[in-house]
């Protein structure tokens, strides 16, 4: 049987860069400043300007960015944050950390972003702040979400983990709202090799609101100006973004070109293909695909050892984690009806056209038995 094709496959993307990444993790053990220092500014420096935006701030994981980002927002108790609820779990997890109360609300069946029809109706006087997703490297509609939030005087926050790179309107995600939270795990567009994340944005006294909490809320070593966490970037994976950065573009030009192949090989199938709103360009961190056989398709494909996955099979407002917020089945139902059809195909930049073509006879012949 011919090699099995992974949903990514993180060691092909080492083969390509072994020697800057390499020379990177060499520095750090080299000059011993593990926390903090040279490599994290230089970092922050450069994946601010990646980003178009002023400020980047590099904290512990995505999630650290989420809740950082709401703390230095003074979100708390009381509060409500309206987001989505086909995300992965972490983007309610930092609302809920801050004390504040998740509001969910239902994504569009094209984009599986959030639905910006659901999003008037869903503020009240104790709305704080909005949280949409670019789900799968999607950018959300930026324009319409902060014109409605803007209305309100509510800061938006990009959860921006999955989409690196993307554009909306042709401005680069990050820089869209007042800030935006990138994750670096490894299997994100741009992956440390373990947790990592940031803050990018455009306001300063955010950018400094988070310096400080992210590090005990300290600049000087001995003065804590107000309580803080320890939620740092670490300076080795500050080192393997840097060495890797360079790459970003490269590599998303290379994921597009993987779903336009995957788009053009599977256009004549029964399934539902991506869709990308006119304003956006994708990053594509997740290739996704809509069939009313869904778990059959899965079952099939792993068969064929093609490594398709789901994100994600059970909706956050459906897990037992938030049962206490009351929602039934039903209560979001796009969201619903997008968890039970969608498979993620395998994506990543060094997949060859001989993998995709696997990848998409494999499909056709599920769809044909
Ligand atoms: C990965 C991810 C996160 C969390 O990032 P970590 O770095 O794993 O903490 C948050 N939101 C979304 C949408 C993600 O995909």
């Amino acid at each position: 049987m011919s090699q099995s094709i992974p949903l990514v496959d993180l060691k092909a993307q080492y083969a390509t860069i072994q020697a800057d990444v390499d020379d990177a993790i060499r520095r750090v053990l080299e000059n011993t400043s593990f926390i903090m220092g040279p490599e994290v500014s230089a970092f922050e420096a450069s994946f601010a300007a990646y980003c178009d935006v002023q400020h980047c701030v590099g904290v512990a994981s995505g999630t650290a960015a989420l809740e950082l980002t709401l703390r230095a927002l003074g979100v708390g108790p009381g509060d409500e944050v309206i987001t989505v609820a086909h995300t992965f779990i972490a983007t309610a997890e930092a609302i809920s950390a801050v004390g504040a109360t998740p509001v969910f609300i239902d994504i569009d069946p094209s984009t599986y972003n959030m639905a910006t029809g659901a999003l008037l109706p869903a503020f009240t006087p104790r709305t704080r702040a909005v949280l949409p997703v670019h789900i799968y490297g999607q950018p959300a509609d930026m324009t319409t979400i902060t014109a409605i939030a803007g209305n309100f005087g509510v800061p938006v926050i990009e959860d921006a983990a999955q989409a690196h790179g993307a554009t909306w309107a042709g401005q680069k995600i990050g820089g869209l709202g007042r800030a935006a939270c990138f994750s670096f795990y490894p299997g994100k567009n741009l992956g440390a090799y373990g947790d990592a994340g940031a803050v990018t944005t455009n306001d300063a006294e955010i950018a400094e609101k988070v310096r400080l909490l992210r590090n005990h809320g300290r600049h000087d070593k001995y003065l804590h100006e107000i309580k803080g966490y320890g939620e740092r970037i670490d300076a080795l994976q500050a080192a393997v973004l840097s060495a890797k950065l360079p790459y970003l573009c490269e590599w998303t030009q290379a994921r597009r070109r993987v779903a336009a192949r995957y788009a053009e090989c599977m256009a004549d199938l029964e399934i539902m293909l991506p869709h990308v709103d006119s304003q956006a360009d994708a990053a594509w961190h997740l290739y996704v695909i809509r069939t009313s056989r869904r778990d059959e398709m899965l079952d099939y494909l792993k068969k064929q050892g093609i490594g398709a996955g789901i994100h994600y099979p059970v909706p956050l407002h459906l897990q037992p984690a938030y049962a206490d917020l009351g929602y039934r089945p039903g209560s979001l139902p796009v969201t619903e009806a997008v968890a039970r059809s969608c498979l993620s195909l395998p994506l990543y930049p060094e997949m060859t056209d001989e993998q995709q073509d696997r990848v998409a006879a494999a499909v056709r012949s599920f769809l044909e038995m």
